[in-house]
């Protein structure tokens, strides 16, 4: 059934992939952005600047981004010959496992090709090839510059029939709707605008970390990685940092360095040279020490923990109105869950889409063992690591022993190597890991007793 009219709050990646699917579903789609933003794609990272220019709206759009094969998988579904393209718009492209180096609590994993894609960018210059490619589609509208002022009811303030929207200077607006979208990000007010139409607030659950990301722009000799793309140092339990080296298009890096806990990078060349040297692994100090900075000091960003709003659990919401992506779930970004799971959801959305009528709670339960599988992998693994407050049951600790076992295993072993990609790429289930084909070569002969 086709509807006449979808307004998606936020064109940032969850706002843009779906908008992306309600154009199969709606005559028309608006999206309104408070940011300025435009839709022009050279396809030439030397050639606009603004294509890798970082948006107010999206600050962390200068941190290292990886996309999850996950992730990737579903923009090839929305814009079939997406890794194509992006490997002539200068991304750089590689075996999701054969050439990403991920190392985890002091161990390097394995590499080995498994035939699948991964992408390299900066986070703007992605955002802009997508924005490009939604934007140029049929009764796609984009209101940029115009701020959210809020949703509004219906008389008996049981269905969202618009959203009201100002421009700096012009009079505020209303825009009418069938469905209205809130991809606003985690700053969303949708539990506020719930509550003032007498709706029950979603339950909030976070996990504190003060985590920090601290990056520097890079030109890197793409030699110095052997082959590789990416290179993710996690923390581990000794070292509770880490740090990722991404390449870019147009010959350029970034360089993330985090640290949770308050013990966060300094910005300063010599104060960042010298925590990179106190990671787990001497990967990326080595690659810092032998590139030229392009920025005289690095950038901060401070996320305090991961947010679930828990709209599964509500009993009524309105018609015509969803939340999703950071909006609904925002994720410790060290497992680079986020914009995957905005896609996700939002093919999700338009699979619900197929019955007609948006019913939003459907959507939320739909999503939620789709959300609990990042959730559990973000959480659980910051639990792990020394003075975070998560979940430290039985249960939790022997799952972590046995994480600790796996990670030394996939260290010489291709087979756990390739079984923990795919999971941390949102390609299976954790459980997967449990499989007996895979838990006979973790524990070998040695029996899992808990801490
Ligand atoms: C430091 C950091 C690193 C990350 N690394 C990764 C990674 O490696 N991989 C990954 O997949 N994800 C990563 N993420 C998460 C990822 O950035 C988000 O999940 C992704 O951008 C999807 O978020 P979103 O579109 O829901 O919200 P956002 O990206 O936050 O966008 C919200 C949009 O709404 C607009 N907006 C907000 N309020 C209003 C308003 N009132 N009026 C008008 N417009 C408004 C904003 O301008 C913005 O464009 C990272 C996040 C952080 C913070």
């Amino acid at each position: 059934m086709t509807q006449t009219h979808a307004v998606v709050l936020g064109g940032s990646m969850a706002g843009l992939l779906t908008a992306r699917v309600l154009t199969e579903h709606f005559e028309r789609v608006t999206i309104v952005e408070r940011d300025d933003v435009a839709g022009g794609w050279s396809g030439d990272p030397d050639a606009d600047p603004r294509e890798r220019e970082v948006r107010r709206g999206v600050p962390q759009g200068r941190h290292a981004h990886g996309l999850l094969a996950a992730g990737l998988n579903v923009i090839e579904g929305l814009f079939p010959g997406a890794t194509h393209e992006m490997a002539a718009a200068g991304m750089p492209t590689g075996d999701v496992l054969g050439n990403v180096r991920f190392c985890a609590n002091g161990y390097r994993l394995k590499q080995a090709a498994t035939g699948m894609e991964a992408v390299s960018f900066s986070r703007p210059y992605l955002e802009t090839w997508v924005r490009s490619k939604v934007f140029a589609l049929p009764g796609v509208t984009v209101r940029g510059g115009h701020d959210i002022v809020g949703i509004e009811p219906d008389a008996a303030r049981a269905r969202v029939i618009g959203a009201r929207i100002q421009s700096a200077d012009g009079p505020p607006e209303t825009l009418t709707a069938d469905l209205v979208v809130d991809a606003t990000g985690k700053g969303s007010r949708a539990p506020r605008w719930l509550a003032e139409l007498g709706f029950e607030r979603p339950r909030e659950e976070r996990l504190q970390v003060d985590l920090a990301y601290v990056s520097r722009p890079y030109r890197v000799d793409p030699a110095l990685l052997d082959g590789d793309i990416a290179i993710i140092v996690g923390p581990s339990a000794a070292a509770p940092r880490g740090g990722a080296i991404m390449l870019q298009e147009g010959g350029r890096a970034v360089i993330t360095l985090f640290g949770i806990l308050g013990d966060h990078a300094p910005l300063d060349d010599a104060g960042f040279r010298a925590y990179a040297k106190r990671l787990p692994l001497p990967y990326v100090s080595d690659i810092i020490e032998a590139s030229e900075p392009l920025a005289a000091e690095a950038v901060k960003y401070r996320f305090p923990g991961s947010t679930r709003h828990r709209y599964d659990r509500l009993r009524r919401f309105p018609q015509g109105f969803v939340v999703l992506g950071d909006a609904m779930c925002s994720f410790n970004p060290m497992y680079g869950q986020g914009m995957s799971i905005a896609g996700i959801e939002a093919v999700t959305l338009g699979t619900l889409l197929e019955d007609g009528e948006l019913d939003a709670l459907r959507f939320f339960r739909k999503v939620k063992p789709i959300i609990d599988i990042p959730w559990q992998i973000a959480t659980g693994g910051d639990a792990a690591l020394p003075g975070v407050d998560g979940p430290k049951d039985l249960g939790t600790r022997m799952v972590n022993r046995y994480l600790d076992r796996l990670y030394a295993t996939a260290a010489h072993d291709e087979v756990v190597s390739l079984a923990f990609s795919r999971v941390t790429n949102l390609l299976d289930p954790p459980t997967a890991l449990l499989r007996p084909r895979i838990a006979r070569r973790v524990l070998g002969r040695r029996r899992l007793t808990a801490a």
